[in-house]
């Protein structure tokens, strides 16, 4: 297949790598980034959507995913498909599904969970909205970028999906985190409090396969001084995307909104930013209830 990938950084080109790799014909655009091995490079990202049966981007944000939209619709053939993998805003996602459709061009949004490990691995999870037809036809491409792709329903479900996912991660970390501070003071040792929780009702993927807490449970981030994994700051613009979502609905989520204060406090105001999102470990760690 001729495929267009437009946002070639830290997901996009290991993601554009393992389609080139399995023997798909890739042309890829950034506006920084090189394209990596196997990947030809565009000019412009025209120029990567012109000739494509499939366009995918993979972009840091709403905006600029619509601005991308405006740019290559007109330049894609009717009957292609512009699949975007980013996190951006479930309304961002049905507008371009509806600039796709008026020019008969299909669309899905299709954000991944998985992060830079599982986009080099090809072990993504795709969750995606849009058309069965269009599914049918990236099926398998998300097969080779991934181990799993949900249909979640129409334009905008994929997006839905993934910030109600990231919310309960964010509220979990935040949740395993505490109670592991809480424990330090109650004279509980870590590898105790992991011992009993991995294995009752407070289990969780944060504790269990992402343990904050260094040198207890599998190696994660806490292992390697927390660097990032997956960053906070990408954890703030999801429970932000999450929290937005929920104002349009009117839907109450009060742990949600939590989740995203004390994320904005740790990005904006302390030393969170740049550190892994498991990292509110050592700040419950120097905090009293003060
Ligand atoms: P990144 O910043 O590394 O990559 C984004 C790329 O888009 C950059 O290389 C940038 O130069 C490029 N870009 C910006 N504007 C452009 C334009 N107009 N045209 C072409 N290229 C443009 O970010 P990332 O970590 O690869 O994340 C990409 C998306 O995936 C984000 O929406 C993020 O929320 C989501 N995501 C990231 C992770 C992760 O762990 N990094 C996990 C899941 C989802």
């Amino acid at each position: 297949m001729h495929i267009g990938f437009i946002g070639l950084g830290n997901m996009g080109a290991p993601m554009a790598a393992n389609l080139a790799a399995a023997g798909h014909e890739v042309t890829g655009f950034d506006v920084v980034a090189a394209p990596p091995e196997g990947v030809s490079r565009a000019a412009t990202a025209t120029e990567a959507a012109a000739s494509a049966e499939i366009v995918i981007t993979m972009l840091p944000n709403g905006a600029i995913l619509r601005q991308v939209a405006e740019e290559i619709l007109p330049a894609m053939a009717e009957g292609t498909i512009l699949v975007d993998c980013s996190t951006v805003e479930v309304q961002a996602a049905r507008d371009v599904a509806a600039m796709a459709e008026a020019r008969g061009i299909g669309f899905l949004d299709a954000p991944v969970s998985g992060g830079v490990g599982g986009a080099a691995a090809g072990t993504l999870t795709f969750m995606v909205g849009g058309t069965d037809a269009a599914f049918e036809r990236v099926k398998t491409l998300f097969d080779i970028m991934g181990q799993k792709a949900v249909h979640c329903g129409p334009a905008g479900n994929g997006q839905a999906a993934k910030i109600c996912n990231n919310m309960i991660l964010g509220v979990t970390m935040i949740a395993t985190c505490e109670a592991f501070a809480l424990a330090d003071k109650l004279g509980l040792s870590r590898q105790a409090m992991f011992d009993v929780v991995s294995t009752s009702s407070g289990y969780s993927w944060t504790m269990n396969a992402y343990c904050p807490a260094p040198g207890i449970g599998p190696k994660s981030p806490a292992d390697n001084d927390y660097k990032p994994g997956f960053a906070a700051d990408l954890m703030l613009k999801d429970l932000r995307l999450s929290q937005a979502a929920a104002e349009a609905a009117d839907a109450d989520t009060p742990m949600g909104q939590a989740a995203m204060k004390l994320y904005e406090t740790f990005v904006e105001a302390e030393d969170g930013k740049g550190r892994d999102f498991s990292a509110m470990l050592p700040r419950f760690e120097k905090r009293g209830r003060g």
